[in-house]
């Protein structure tokens, strides 16, 4: 009998890449060959993202290719836009099943992640009860929910068996996790204490979440260099219309004392602009507070209104205004990148081997590989940094 064969296709954030690669694992499990492209799967997954308009775009994109497709796969919709829009999914012509997030969940309930890539991704949370004004996210993911310290690391040690040399801990509000007492901070020490040579990077924290335990744990060098912060406003008034739980001050104190812990980090932040009430003087006044800080690059993101989260009281900003600032603020972080880069042209640093030709060192800077002899993905090789032109390179030592 032939083998049946399924395609994951994923948008959106980490969260969604590790819940595809639990879904891989459990295809493969049950003897289901995964392959790379939709032409030649039976089943087709599309798991889906709907924090932007932008987000809704690609994921019907990928909807509609999967709908295309001459063979006819059985195509399967799942994610945070299944579960926001189920009707309007399933009206596209094509499309055989819709998962609500709690069906998702149940598919992949204890099953390891198996990434088909050269880091993993390991979900140790999700949910989030914060009710930020913007995001559509945590009210479609539910409530706040941590897996149990002795499970996250069973699957941590799984995926170092499995030749792994750098796993992303991630989740929805990932410096909320709780396990009766233990937070973040307790998780990862229990995770260091079995991660020997290996790596272990964090996903998005919120500011809020990192607490004096959290910073001392990420003193110790197996922790990635790398540190992301959802920052999205500079400004306190923008910041208290968001529903945010700290104000710019706070933000400034944290940096201080991320950077005292690793003076090395490169620490980005989210940015998002154009947030109905964002004045023009509060534009400036984030533009100003985020060159203030020692921060590597920003992710700028226009604000994008989302079914579900009823009409802002503020005034919405013009597009072209918002338009202008995201470039303002895109051509700022990319300044800031390259500043940040030229620090380190000339040292050495571990990388984690991606492909053939790539690697990614622990703060966070992708290089070209320019070795002779080939460095095998998913290991870890101290590398020398250099330059070739606007490219970042990285040859063994
Ligand atoms: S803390 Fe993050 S996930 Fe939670 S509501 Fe705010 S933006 Fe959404």
């Amino acid at each position: 009998m032939k083998q049946p064969t399924a395609a994951i296709l994923t948008a959106g954030c980490r969260l969604n890449q590790s819940e595809s690669d639990a879904l891989r694992h459990r295809l493969a499990l049950q003897g289901v060959a995964v392959v790379e492209s939709p032409d030649e799967a039976d089943t087709v997954y599309i798991n889906t993202c709907t924090v932007t308009g932008q987000a809704d775009r690609s994921s019907n994109q990928l909807i509609r290719r999967a709908c295309r497709v001459e063979r006819r796969p059985r195509v399967v919709v799942l994610g945070c836009l299944a579960e926001r829009a189920p009707e309007q999914v399933r009206q596209i012509a094509g499309v055989s099943e819709v998962w609500s997030n709690a069906r998702k969940q149940a598919e992949i309930s204890g099953v390891t992640p198996a990434p088909g890539r050269s880091r993993a991704i390991l979900k140790v949370q999700d949910g989030c009860d914060r009710r930020c004004s913007y995001c559509i996210v945590s009210r479609l993911r539910g409530e706040p929910k941590s897996i149990p310290v002795s499970e996250v690391r069973a699957q941590f040690e799984w995926l170092l068996a499995e030749g792994f040399h750098e796993v992303v801990l991630t989740g929805l509000n990932l410096g909320t996790y709780r396990d009766g007492e233990i937070g973040l901070a307790g998780l990862l020490r229990s995770l260091l204490a079995v991660c020997h040579d290996a790596r272990i990077r964090l996903a998005s924290l919120e500011p809020d979440t990192i607490g004096d335990a959290l910073v001392a744990t990420i003193a110790d060098t197996r922790v990635c260099a790398h540190f992301h912060l959802p920052l999205q406003s500079g400004d306190d008034a923008v910041l208290a219309s968001m529903n945010r739980r700290y104000r710019a001050e706070d933000f400034v104190r944290l940096v201080g004392r991320i950077i005292k812990a690793r003076p090395d980090a490169n620490i980005g932040a989210d940015v998002i602009v154009g947030f109905p009430g964002e004045t023009e003087a509060s534009f400036r006044a984030t533009r100003q507070f985020v060159a203030d800080l020692p921060l590597g690059y920003l992710h700028v993101f226009s604000f994008s209104s989302r079914p579900g989260l009823g009409q802002p009281r503020e005034e919405p900003v013009r597009q072209q205004a918002a338009r202008e600032r995201v470039a303002e603020l895109r051509a700022f972080s990319d300044h800031r990148r390259q500043e940040y880069q030229a620090r380190f042209v000339g040292t050495i640093r571990p990388a984690v081997v991606e492909t053939a030709r790539m690697a990614l060192t622990d703060n966070y800077l992708r290089l070209s590989l320019t070795c002779a002899a080939r460095l095998e993905p998913r290991t870890l090789s101290s590398l020398r940094i250099g330059r070739d032109a606007e490219v970042l390179t990285g040859s063994a030592c």
